[in-house]
């Protein structure tokens, strides 16, 4: 983030403006007051925690978030902001935990908070940034979980990305999980059930195991795998 300096004067007084009500809060909250934080919080807001452990609803996120604050403050934890960034739209928090000396790894050092706005308050929890094989799965199974997600992307789909084309078995196992194995053996990929190394002295050559309810390997191009991942996660609602 330290990076991304704020371009415009718009961008500049915000991050201004929530830097100084978020470091409030962050005071109130090493006194044991939550609600500068919970204030920004939209009543159907969805948050991941630690653990990918999703909550839906500001009423369950306060009661999570008071039973942490309390318990970290009760083990010496106090919260420290190092930076805010935010546009419009967007804002991102960094901080630090300061641990008690004997209990120095009792948090991690460092958090970050990614706070997509509605209305001015806090409404999606994750940006998914980068569409293909990673990003667009990701956006897909935290859509399928009921999560608000965006997901961008510097380029447009489809599109040719450098890479072969050969998806493992673990992977296509996946693609079968996730309803989408159909869609690749539709577009006309075909199955590779045998595999022959010939270096020249040896030949070795042998079938795939079974793996997880598949048997084959497929090479979808990208230009097709990639699109059936973004359809997927546009249909999940990302
Ligand atoms: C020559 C070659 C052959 C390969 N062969 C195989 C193979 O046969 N089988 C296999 O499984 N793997 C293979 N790989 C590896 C495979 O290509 C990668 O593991 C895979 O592409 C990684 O997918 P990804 O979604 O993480 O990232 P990528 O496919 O690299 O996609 C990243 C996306 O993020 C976007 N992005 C990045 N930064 C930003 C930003 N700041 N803002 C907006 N968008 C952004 C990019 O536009 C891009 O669309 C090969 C790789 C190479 C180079």
């Amino acid at each position: 983030m330290g990076a991304a300096k704020p371009e415009h004067d718009e961008a500049r007084r915000l991050s201004e403006s929530r830097r100084s009500y978020v470091a409030e809060a962050f005071e109130a909250y090493n006194r044991g007051l939550l609600n500068g934080v919970t204030a920004l919080l939209s009543k159907d807001v969805t948050a991941i925690l630690a653990g990918a452990t999703v909550l839906h609803g500001r009423e369950g996120l306060v009661t999570d978030l008071r039973r942490r604050m309390e318990e970290d403050l009760a083990d010496g934890v106090r919260l420290r902001l190092t930076n805010v960034l935010a546009s419009r739209d967007l804002f991102v928090i960094e901080g630090a935990f300061e641990n008690p000396p004997d209990d120095p790894f009792h948090c991690p050092p460092a958090m970050v908070e990614v706070h997509l706005l509605r209305g001015g308050l806090t409404d999606r929890h994750v940006i998914v940034v980068g569409a293909r094989v990673a990003g667009a799965s990701t956006a897909m199974l935290l859509a399928r979980r009921g999560l608000k997600v965006l997901v961008v992307d510097r380029t447009t789909f489809p599109s040719d990305t450098l890479s072969t084309h050969q998806v493992q078995l673990p992977g296509v196992a996946r693609l079968k999980r996730w309803g989408l194995l159909d869609r690749v053996i539709a577009s006309g990929a075909p199955a590779a059930r045998h595999v022959r190394f010939d270096p020249g002295l040896v030949v070795l050559e042998c079938r795939f195991p079974a793996y997880q309810g598949v048997d084959a390997l497929y090479s979808p191009r990208r230009t097709v795998l990639d699109g059936i991942l973004v359809d997927a996660a546009r249909e999940a609602g990302a």
